[in-house]
Parts: structure tokens; sequence; C-alpha cells
């Protein structure tokens, strides 16, 4: 049952979060989405981090975050922090499996922060895989 699995991982990046940095951060819920154009991943709602955090933790969040999307059985390909904009304060951390149609407004972006609301973490360009493309 995925919502067990959820239970599960949402306590661990909880707990990951609170001794990476030595205080109290809460995931607050931990959900699955689908979209309508076909995007799709796992949100972390998060109280008690500021983008700070992720700017000097950043490596050893996304290692950790990467074996998260693996453990839930999706591809790490695009990771970022969404924030409340206007503040550094980090809302949710997104796993999202961009569809074909979203990928491109990403793919153009330069730099970390393509909208206020958006701290990209790790984005897998697709031009990379050489050979791997697929119809
Ligand atoms: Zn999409």
């Amino acid at each position: 049952m995925i919502t067990e699995e959820l239970l599960q991982v949402r306590s661990d990046i909880e707990n990951n979060l609170r001794m990476l940095l030595g205080r109290a951060v809460m995931v607050t819920d931990l959900d699955a989405f689908a979209l309508p154009c076909g995007c799709n991943g796992i949100t972390a709602n998060i109280r008690g981090l500021e983008l700070d955090d992720i700017e000097v933790f950043e490596e050893q969040m996304l290692i950790y975050f990467k074996k998260t999307a693996s453990r839930l059985g999706i591809p790490p390909s695009f990771i970022f922090a969404r924030l409340i904009p206007g503040s550094s304060v980090v809302a949710a951390i997104n796993w999202r499996v961009l569809c074909d149609r979203c990928y491109p407004d990403f793919a153009r972006a330069r730099g970390k922060t393509p909208r206020p609301d958006i701290y990209i973490m790790h984005l897998e360009r697709r031009g990379q895989q050489k050979g791997t493309k697929k119809g």
C-alpha cells in the first residue's frame, strides 16, 4: 500500500532533516500527486526550514532526497524547493517527474531560481542522456 510507504518516508525525511540541522523541522504532510498534463511526483510540506539551510547542506540533502525518490519508485530527475515568494521560507520539497510539455519550461531556465517561488536543487537535462531517448 503506497500510503504506508508514505507514512514511513514522511517520518524518515523529518528525522533526517532534524539530525542534519540539529533543530526541530516538521514534515507536516507527504503527498503523492498527478497533474492533468502528465507531471507526477511527491510533495513534502515542511515547517521550520529556510533557504539558508538548503544552501549550506545542499549536497547532503540532495544525496538523501535522491535516495528518497528511488525508495518511492520515482526517478530523481527534478528536485526543487518551493519557497514562499518574497521570503526565504521553504514551504515544500518537491520531487517532480516532468511531462514532455512542462520539461522545456524548466530546462530553459538558467540558474537555480527560475521563478521567485522555486529553488532548483537538481534537474536532469534530457539532452545529456545520449542514446536513451524513447520515441
Ligand atoms: Zn506537466
